[in-house]
């Protein structure tokens, strides 16, 4: 239950992508997986990376296209244990489309965001969750765009499980994600993770000063859905721990039989020079 490979990340030092792949690795292995029934799926930019180190299937996909590989994945084998990846400039702009879809498809599949509000791969531009006034080589005035509230976007697209940790958080963090890979539907955990190169605001000190645990506030209840979002309203969306979890609506795979009960992966394709042709005639 190894899920290392021998190929060395090329963060920088101190990068918050370092301890998720780690968090990775450990949930997988706390839940029992094999790298041969895991497959991790990541889209573009810096975080994007994390397909190459983990010992499983991978695949390293296009800008904001995460999310359509995995959900093909997990319906072509049901077998697989999915985990899609990327940063939040790929999952919540050019990826929004797909994240909001998946979301209220429920479709089987943990999506992990490594959320560093910029984008780092291109050195360091305003991201969709950067907040007003954030200074970048794009917006070198400050930005003037509102920052995304994904975790309230979530729980009104219908999320059935919604988190959000912190990437020096190791143990909560590994926790999440085993949680999220035993869910039944679609998990968005979404992870503070620093960029130690471009956002000297959002450092590692600021999360610690401003995040607030949600297992500290008295009375919260991750199935209270209202709770839920007053609470993230509340705290301007810093919080982290398991925000909502509905474990009763059933998943895409519990819905859609006729297109999912058998992984397709598993199936036998020798069908046979009739099958090809009755096909061909149906096309022509
Ligand atoms: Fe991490 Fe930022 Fe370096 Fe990219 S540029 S590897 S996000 S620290």
């Amino acid at each position: 239950k190894d899920f290392r490979n021998s190929i060395k990340p090329n963060w920088c030092p101190g990068c918050g992508d370092f301890s998720v792949q780690a968090a990775i690795q450990r949930a997988a292995a706390n839940a029992g997986l094999t790298p041969e029934n895991l497959a991790v799926v990541s889209g573009i930019g810096c975080s994007g990376r994390i397909s190459g180190y983990i010992k499983s299937y991978g695949f390293h996909g296009i800008h904001g296209r995460s999310l359509p590989i995995a959900q093909g994945v997990k319906m072509a084998n049901r077998d697989l244990t999915v985990i899609a990846s990327g940063g939040d400039g790929d999952g919540f702009a050019i990826g929004m489309g797909h994240t909001v879809h998946a979301i209220r498809r429920n479709i089987d599949v943990t999506y992990i965001v490594m959320d560093n509000q910029i984008y780092g791969l291109t050195k360091g531009q305003t991201s969709p969750r950067s907040d007003v006034g954030f200074k970048t080589k794009s917006t070198p005035e400050g930005s003037v765009e509102s920052s995304i509230g994904i975790m309230e976007l979530a729980l009104t697209a219908g999320a059935t499980f919604v988190a959000q940790s912190f990437s020096t958080d190791l143990k909560d963090l590994v926790a999440i994600i085993e949680a999220g890979i035993s869910h039944k539907g679609f998990s968005l955990i979404n992870v503070f993770s620093p960029c130690v190169t471009y956002n000297k605001v959002n450092t590692y000190d600021w999360f610690k000063e401003h995040l607030v645990a949600l297992d500290s506030i008295e009375g919260y209840d991750p199935q209270n859905r209202s709770l839920a979002m007053t609470t993230l309203m509340e705290h301007k969306g810093l919080v982290k721990g398991i925000i909502y979890q509905d474990k009763e609506k059933p998943s895409y795979q519990d819905l859609a039989h006729g297109y999912s009960k058998d992984a397709l992966a598993l199936q036998d394709l020798n069908l046979g020079e009739d099958t090809f042709k009755q096909l061909a005639a149906e096309f022509m």
